[in-house]
């Protein structure tokens, strides 16, 4: 039987820090230190510094901790938010979540983010944000992208769920916008076990305003200063996450290693692959080939999935077109429903080899003359 390669592999990563994993688990239940505490404040400290950023705020999860940010840079029921439709469904949940209204615009062919050029035509009066996604891990064009933010009074809330340590001409997403929001679902490059989230933000209002919402806009134990609600991290997340913390850097510079690797063979083969932005470093969540026009998707996984490669795609039904947003009469999007069409993403985690690329990027190379045949 040929050896199996997954999509991930988070039983490997556990296997070589379960000492640490382990040790700190303890230690949170000994001090029965379950809800926020020390060990969750010990990880905002430590996360804000990775990131470069003045606040990090721990939460629940990465959707809340996109409408918690939304919220504290002042969007509101009725505001329209512009942001992309290629992206986990969780963006545009975030925003209805206010009662604010999804505004879908095109992405960038070439990067799969969002296009800037597309911004300024979809800006209305209602308008009072941008949500720019760091998809797979690259990061949006933020240059121009906050240049028209400014420039029209607009808030920008990195959706930063896939990019941790991703870099743009030298700073890190987290840190490019008035606010971002991270997940660390357990798939995430940076994982908790179990649901965790975070705000970092350069303004301090922004994460005071966020602190207060997530834990029922407390001022004190029994003092309520607004309605907020339960958004709180676990305090187990908070220690895991402090952990895997420390070997991010490095498991970041794997993916970089594994994403080179893949680069170098996909190309040479003439494959379409998703590139950064100029100026921006991905963190490679994902790592997504554009397959040529008319290739079955589905019959090129099925026939990886026979030598045992695991596939993913990210993502086939984009918000535009999902049922739950259907009353938006969305207008189409070109380059995402192409992109949606064709977009597969191969194995990508920090423990992957080279000979594991290579067994990829062969099966794929052959699957594909084999189909275009
Ligand atoms: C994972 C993800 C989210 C949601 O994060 P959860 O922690 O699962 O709530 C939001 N946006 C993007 C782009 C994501 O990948």
């Amino acid at each position: 039987m040929t050896a199996q390669i997954p999509f991930v592999d988070l039983k490997a990563q556990y296997a070589a820090i379960k000492p640490e994993i382990d040790a700190a688990m303890a230690a949170v239940i000994a001090d029965c230190a379950f809800i926020q505490g020390p060990y969750v404040e010990r990880f905002e400290t430590a996360f804000a510094a990775a990131c470069g950023a003045a606040h990090c705020v721990g939460v629940s999860n990465g959707t809340a901790a996109l409408t918690l940010a939304l919220e504290a840079v002042g969007v509101k029921a009725g505001d329209e938010v512009i942001t992309v439709a290629h992206t986990f469904f969780a963006t545009a949940e975030a925003i209805c979540a206010l009662g604010a209204t999804p505004v879908f615009v095109d992405v960038d062919a070439a990067t799969a983010t969002l296009d800037p050029a597309a911004i300024e035509p979809a800006i209305t009066e209602r308008t009072s944000a941008i949500v720019p996604v760091h998809l797979y891990g690259g990061p949006c064009a933020m240059d121009p992208i906050m240049e028209i933010a400014r420039r029209h009074g607009l808030k920008v809330v990195e959706d930063a769920a896939q990019a941790h340590l991703a870099d743009y001409r030298g700073r890190r997403a987290g840190t490019l916008g008035d606010a971002a929001s991270f997940s660390f679902y357990p798939g995430k490059n940076l994982g908790a076990y179990g649901d965790a989230g975070a705000v970092t933000t350069d303004d301090p209002a922004v994460a005071a305003r966020v602190r207060s919402q997530r834990d029922h806009g407390r001022r004190s134990k029994y003092e309520h200063d607004v309605v907020g609600a339960n958004h709180r991290m676990d305090g187990l997340q908070g220690a895991i996450l402090d952990v895997k913390l420390g070997h991010l850097e490095s498991w970041t510079a794997a993916r970089r290693r594994a994403a080179a690797a893949y680069d170098a063979r996909l190309r040479a083969a003439g494959l379409e692959t998703v590139r950064p932005v100029d100026g921006g470093t991905s963190a490679h969540h994902l790592y997504v080939v554009t397959l040529p026009e008319g290739v079955d998707r589905g019959a090129v996984q099925a026939a990886l999935a026979e030598q045992g490669i695991a596939t993913g795609v990210h993502y086939p039904v984009p918000c535009h077109r999902q049922p739950a947003l259907a009353a938006l009469n969305a207008p189409p999007l070109p380059v995402t429903e192409r992109l949606a069409a064709r977009c597969l993403s191969l194995p990508m985690f920090p423990e992957l080899t080279d000979a594991q690329v290579d067994r990829v990027c062969a099966a794929l190379i052959a699957v594909l003359r084999r189909e275009a045949a």
